[in-house]
């Protein structure tokens, strides 16, 4: 018999026991936070001492907000809070720019970040005897590393394929059969655009799930998986400062993800005001790691945009759902004085079928005005010569655009296979503005 749940008493727990359990590891956290010079002075300056000082969950607002800025100022060991001795491992944050911000396990802590991402695998139906690809990155990025473990313990056969070398992953998904993928979305929309050019067809494989994550995506381009492969895609979120994948998880009822609330606190704040935000509303996620000795962060202001999901999901877990990840607040784009959001123009073109697998969206300045241009490609059966068609489908996604945006890109089509596309995380935006955003 396949479990509905991996921890049925902690998935499960009422919100008042969850609560207690919350303050009891958020107390430990504090403990540990002040053994480091940085969270010492931060915590003291609000009247924290110790962790008896924290005599509620509200108290835990007293508490400053903790940035990437700082965990650049504390590279590399500033905030480590055990002995060096006892640490077992390592991470750091993917950042292509500055200082990255470093964090260290135990191996109480690797344990239970295990468990975490074996819970999040059972919620999505996986189980022993499925055969797991893991195309993504090994390293010091935590993607490819942090769902690993938890397959292995759950009895998964694992291949750690990482990221990369198309040719080979897709033998690697025929000749093992495998049953489960995890990739970035959009290195699962390239790999099936790549099928035809292997020799490959879909009755080669035996996949059934894609656990998508690592980047944005609209719910369209889980669709569009969904619909390709003609598989289940589910939402993984996670980020290298709260140990990586497996901070929320979406089960099986594909209504948002559960954010695991017994391992992590979660807040949702107005990115200016820093004012707390009711459920539904849409602002900064901030996270407190409760789980993790050698490096306690409280209060991360992680930039990532979501709301919390009113209710309790009817799989039964009792941790808050929050929305797909709207955008980070670094990545709006003000045009002309207008903003958007990359995922406004992804939501838009993914929904109109004749729109391919792969797209990129670019900034210009022309004199004193920005210039936005959507460029994206087509399906393999609707690009054209025929100037007229393509003209004509050129106004409808401009149109689509017009209406969800409200300013009129430049639209360019382009055959299957020519935009670039990256083995990590997809860089959609190029802007070319310099500092002028
Ligand atoms: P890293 O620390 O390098 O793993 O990057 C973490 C960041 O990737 C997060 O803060 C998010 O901005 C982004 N990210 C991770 N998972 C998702 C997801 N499922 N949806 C949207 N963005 C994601
Ligand atoms: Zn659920």
């Amino acid at each position: 018999m396949i479990d509905l749940y991996q921890d049925t008493e902690i998935e499960t727990m009422d919100r008042e026991a969850l609560e207690a359990l919350q303050l009891l590891r958020y107390k430990r956290t504090v403990a540990n936070a002040l053994k480091t010079p940085f969270y010492k002075k931060r915590l003291n300056s609000v009247g924290i001492k110790s962790a008896k000082d924290l005599k509620s969950l509200p108290d835990i607002k007293k508490i400053p907000f903790t940035t990437k800025e700082d965990l650049r100022e504390a590279y590399p060991f500033g905030l480590m809070a055990s002995k060096k001795e006892d640490v077992v491992r390592m991470h750091a944050s993917s950042g292509t720019t500055g200082t990255p911000t470093v964090i260290y396990q135990t191996q109480e802590d690797l344990d239970n970040w295990t468990n975490l991402t074996t819970r999040s695998l059972v919620s999505v139906g996986c189980h022993k005897g499925d055969i797991f690809q893991n195309m993504m990155t090994y390293g010091l990025f935590t993607g490819g590393i942090g769902l690993h473990y938890g397959a292995e313990k759950l009895g998964m056969l694992v291949i750690p394929a990482s990221s990369g070398n198309t040719k080979r992953q897709l033998q690697l998904m025929k000749d093992f059969e495998s049953t489960v993928v995890h990739a970035t979305p959009s290195y699962m929309l390239y790999l099936y655009s790549k099928l035809e050019e292997y020799g490959y067809t879909l009755s080669d494989f035996k996949l059934k799930k894609a656990l998508v994550g690592a980047e944005p995506h609209s719910e369209e381009i889980r669709q569009k998986i969904e619909k390709l492969f003609g598989i289940d895609a589910y939402n993984s979120y996670g980020l290298s400062e709260m140990n990586g994948p497996s901070v929320a998880f979406e089960c099986e009822k594909k209504a948002g993800m559960h954010l695991w609330e017994d391992s992590y606190y979660m807040e949702i704040v107005d990115e200016d005001t820093l004012k707390e935000l009711p459920d539904g509303k849409t602002g900064e996620l901030v996270l407190s790691i409760l789980i993790r000795n050698a490096t306690p962060i409280l209060r991360y202001r992680t930039r990532d945009l979501t709301s919390i999901i009113p209710g309790q999901c009817s799989c039964g877990r009792i941790s808050r759902r929050i929305s797909r990840i709207k955008g980070r607040t670094d990545d709006m784009l003000i045009i002309n004085g207008v903003n958007v959001f990359p995922s406004q123009i992804e939501e838009v073109i993914m929904k109109m079928p004749e729109v391919g697998t792969n797209y990129r969206i670019l900034v210009k300045k022309e004199g004193l005005l920005d210039r936005l241009i959507v460029q994206t490609e087509v399906g393999p059966s609707i690009f054209s010569d025929d100037a007229r068609d393509m003209n004509a489908l050129k106004k409808r996604i401009i149109d689509n655009l017009r209406a969800s945006i409200t300013i009129s890109p430049t639209v360019e089509l382009h055959e299957p296979g020519v935009l670039p596309v990256q083995e990590g995380k997809a860089i959609r935006v190029v802007d070319e503005r310099g500092g002028s955003k």
